[in-house]
């Protein structure tokens, strides 16, 4: 256990305003591991004027040098991905493996996407007698969740640095370790005092001051509906730009057509990665009433697979929040094929993976997003049918369609309503604008289009 001392602010670890700490927990062995400083509000205060004053001679720095130092920050990351996947585990629970592969290599390849982007957008365009100039937006609050800690962070920080904009980053209470190794990593790759600034601490105290501060021009928000809601009101109080990443409770839809066996298996794969937090999951897999019983067979069997390999979930409040739903899907009147409300474990934060059938759209278990390891099988009759359930909750983030003719698998997608659909098992890809429909959220992340949200146009005519 260690405690962790200081806030990274204008370029330097400087020592928090006030005295309380954070207690971070391995939701393994529900250890503590160490303690960081919660922030204040006069924590929040010093990061932000750190971030303004940095503001002009980043916004100024020629887009090459901003690229060569995000590259710098690439390498810094990819040399340091061993201890960005053990503290990760430490604090989060995920299977080394799985961090080894997710929650250090993403961030890596997303921070060397940017380098490349800021060497080459064209942050100047002409159109008709005017010359249109993409500006940094100005000061970002970046507000981070805890299930991809690393990654959510590097998503938000890497395209604001390659717009030419400062940022202040407040990370999840669960998760703080990571995002101070980040914070190391910036300093490492010589990003000038300023830029990136990171305060740690609670959401209601920390994270509120942050997105109502009157130095901050944009709040990007990563989290759950109902804090995103109250952010976005908060911002809209002092008409700031607001950028809302939020859950979702995405469909894999498996068309007759399909390879069954292949569509199950990698649905239920999808779901129980991350221990099922992943506001993308597949968490509802819609079969044809031909083929319902043996999906569900496929998927008791590829989820009981999953017993051993899986992590914890985050924190006790999870696993209670998890498993109350287990227990709803089955007072609900849903099928329990595999899991179940019980812990597997005496200690930890385990949650079984659990497979429910006979879920029908109306049910609990069919509309909230659960962030767990739980898959709700859903029957539908035919493709109009299959549509209106896909499409029937107020999310609409990610999803999947599978075909055996892409082109049917396309069409379907196209008339989904959410932000990404994978074909026939289509690869993660860190170019892809990522961001939801509906209720899911506000803006977009990653590639060309995640740069785009932290711009603002200037036209000069001439
Ligand atoms: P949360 O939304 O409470 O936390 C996300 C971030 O917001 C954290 O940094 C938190 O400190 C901060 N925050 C909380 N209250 C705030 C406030 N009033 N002002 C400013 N910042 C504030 O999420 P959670 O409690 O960790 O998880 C709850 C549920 O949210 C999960 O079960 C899941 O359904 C959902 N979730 C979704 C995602 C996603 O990626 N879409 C990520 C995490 C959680």
């Amino acid at each position: 256990m260690k405690a962790y001392d200081g806030m990274y602010i204008g370029g330097a670890w400087r020592p928090a305003a006030g005295q309380d700490v954070i207690e971070v927990v391995n939701p393994v062995d529900e250890q503590v591991i160490g303690t960081v400083p919660a922030g204040t509000a006069e924590d929040v205060d010093t990061a932000v004027r750190a971030a303004r004053g940095a503001l002009p001679g980043w916004a100024a720095t020629p887009p090459a040098e901003r690229a060569a130092r995000l590259a710098a920050l690439r390498d810094v990351l990819a040399a340091r991905a061993d201890e960005i996947a053990e503290t990760v585990t430490a604090e989060l629970g995920a299977p080394l493996k799985f961090s080894q592969a997710v929650h250090a290599a993403v961030p890596i390849a997303v921070a060397g996407s940017y380098a490349e982007l800021a060497a080459t957008y064209a942050f100047e365009e002409k159109t008709g007698n005017s010359v249109v100039h993409h500006e940094p937006v100005g000061v970002v609050a970046a507000i981070t969740p805890w299930n991809y800690p690393l990654h959510q962070i590097v998503a938000k920080v890497a395209p604001a640095l390659a717009a030419g904009c400062t940022i202040v980053v407040k990370p999840a209470e669960d998760t703080p370790l990571v995002a101070r190794l980040f914070a190391d990593a910036v300093h490492e790759a010589g990003i000038p005092a300023g830029v990136f600034n990171l305060v740690t601490g609670l959401g209601p105290v920390a994270g509120q001051a942050l997105a109502e501060h009157p130095g901050v021009d944009l709040v990007s928000f990563t989290g759950s509906t109902a804090v995103g809601r109250h952010i976005a009101a908060v911002a809209a109080g002092a008409v700031k730009k607001v950028a809302l990443e939020l859950g979702g409770k995405s469909a894999n839809v498996i068309l007759p057509t399909a390879d069954l066996a292949k569509a199950v298996n990698v649905g239920v794969a999808n779901v129980m990665s991350n221990s099922g937090q992943t506001c993308s999951a597949w968490t509802r897999m819609l079969v044809h009433r031909d083929q319902y019983d043996e999906a569900v067979e496929l998927a008791g069997t590829a989820a009981a697979k999953y017993g051993e390999r899986i992590g914890p979930v985050v924190n006790a409040k999870q696993q209670a929040r998890v498993r109350g739903y287990i227990e709803k899907g089955v007072t609900e009147g849903a099928r329990l094929v595999a899991g179940g409300p019980e812990a597997p474990r005496d200690k930890g934060y385990f949650v079984s993976p659990t497979v429910f059938a006979d879920v029908t759209p109306d049910m609990t278990i069919a509309q909230e997003e659960i962030f767990g390891p739980v898959l709700s099988i859903l029957r539908y009759d035919d493709e109009e049918d299959a549509l209106r359930i896909a499409n029937g909750t107020v999310y609409g983030l990610a999803g999947a369609v599978w075909a055996g003719d892409e082109a049917e698998a396309v069409a379907f997608a196209r008339r989904m309503e959410t932000g990404q659909v994978d074909i026939n098992g289509g690869r993660f890809n860190p170019l892809a604008p990522f961001g939801g429909y509906k209720q899911s959220g506000v803006g977009r992340e990653l590639g060309v289009h995640g740069l785009a949200e932290y711009l603002q146009t200037k036209s000069l005519q001439f």
